[in-house]
């Protein structure tokens, strides 16, 4: 098969059998590039159906660049609540006012003028500039990189083959039709050829393939282990003699900054705290991070930070993780 050939065959596949979804338009580029911009950032690290309710609801409410850019960030967190990696939100809401403030509100077309722009990484500025300008570059994901080694059977680490990924995607993208392209092969490795279970009976590239029906099938990628760190912690539910619980928002930098939470440290941080007997645990990328719930009252803050009405919660930006606390203590107590 030649590379016109696959592509005409993933193609017409996409056509037939690609997602419809709130940000994409079949058929080319989308006409507005802040779409794809919205969809992109929220897509990092976050999987297709989480994100559609979020996309909605954050477009319903900012619906141009302009109204993006003029917004409080502490809103901006209010409908990113849940969607977790804050971080992308701020980033969202710099680019907006970058390109409001330094473009006039025009959007940008070089990969050098974006990679300025804040939270774009080699990743999104492809897949940003393939879906909402059609320009001819090839978008590396996880999905790309699982079809890629199975087509080409390749068994090494795909952090030792980076490189050769990249090249091989590189000769399949059809440029003429790069928007398309990118949106179809992403669909491709979602919907066929799965991590498990691949349908290979409905892949328009299995007479090409070079894994279908090898028992090793499912094992490609093959994949460096890495270990994650374990920490573990206290986090503490403070109360006045009002029933307020006590939050204050986060100010070091880092993936947290701006999101409100109760105190927490990995060392005990108040000795006359009660042990609720609850654990909670999340996993932040290479780090599993496992909380001792602890109560005790206080009568005036303990430090920088406010006391609220639990009912108030939901006004207040949290992380997922804070979330998490106040929901299994609520829930037990
Ligand atoms: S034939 Fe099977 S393994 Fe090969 S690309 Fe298609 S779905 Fe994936």
């Amino acid at each position: 098969m030649s590379k016109t050939d696959l592509s005409t065959s993933l193609l017409k596949w996409y056509q037939h059998n690609g997602r419809d979804l709130p940000w994409r338009i079949k058929g080319g580029a989308h006409p507005d590039p802040y779409v794809i911009l919205v969809s992109e950032f929220m897509l990092q690290q976050t999987t297709v159906k989480t994100v559609i309710p979020y996309f909605e609801r954050f477009m319903k409410r900012f619906p141009t660049i302009e109204s993006l850019a003029q917004a409080e960030l502490e809103e901006i967190y209010l409908y990113w609540q849940g969607l977790g990696y804050y971080t992308r939100a701020r980033s969202l809401h710099t680019t907006a006012q970058i390109i409001m403030n330094d473009y006039n509100g025009k959007f940008p077309q070089t990969k050098q003028e974006i990679l300025k722009l804040k939270g774009f990484g080699p990743y999104t500025v492809a897949s940003f500039l393939a879906l909402a300008f059609n320009q001819p570059e090839t978008v590396i994901d996880g999905n790309v990189t699982r079809i890629i080694c199975r087509l080409y059977h390749l068994t090494k680490p795909t952090d030792k083959i980076t490189d050769k990924i990249r090249q091989l995607a590189e000769n399949l993208t059809d440029s003429a039709h790069a928007s398309d392209y990118a949106s179809a092969i992403m669909d491709l490795g979602a919907l066929v050829c799965t991590p498990k279970n691949p349908l290979c009976n409905q892949c328009p590239w299995s007479d090409f393939c070079q894994s279908k029906n090898l028992p090793d099938l499912e094992k490609i990628p093959y994949k460096t282990k890495i270990s994650k760190t374990e920490k573990n912690g206290f986090v503490y539910l403070i109360f006045n003699n009002k029933n307020q619980i006590f939050i204050r928002k986060r100010t070091e930098p880092g993936l947290l900054t701006g999101l409100y939470e109760f105190p927490w440290s990995e060392t005990p941080l108040y000795p006359e705290a009660e042990d609720t007997e609850l654990n909670i645990s999340h996993i932040f990328t290479h780090i599993k991070l496992s909380l001792n719930i602890q109560t005790l009252h206080k009568n005036t803050s303990p430090t920088k930070g406010i006391f609220v009405d639990i009912s108030e919660l939901s006004n207040y930006p949290l992380s997922t993780l804070m979330k998490k606390v106040i929901n299994i203590w609520l829930k037990k107590s």
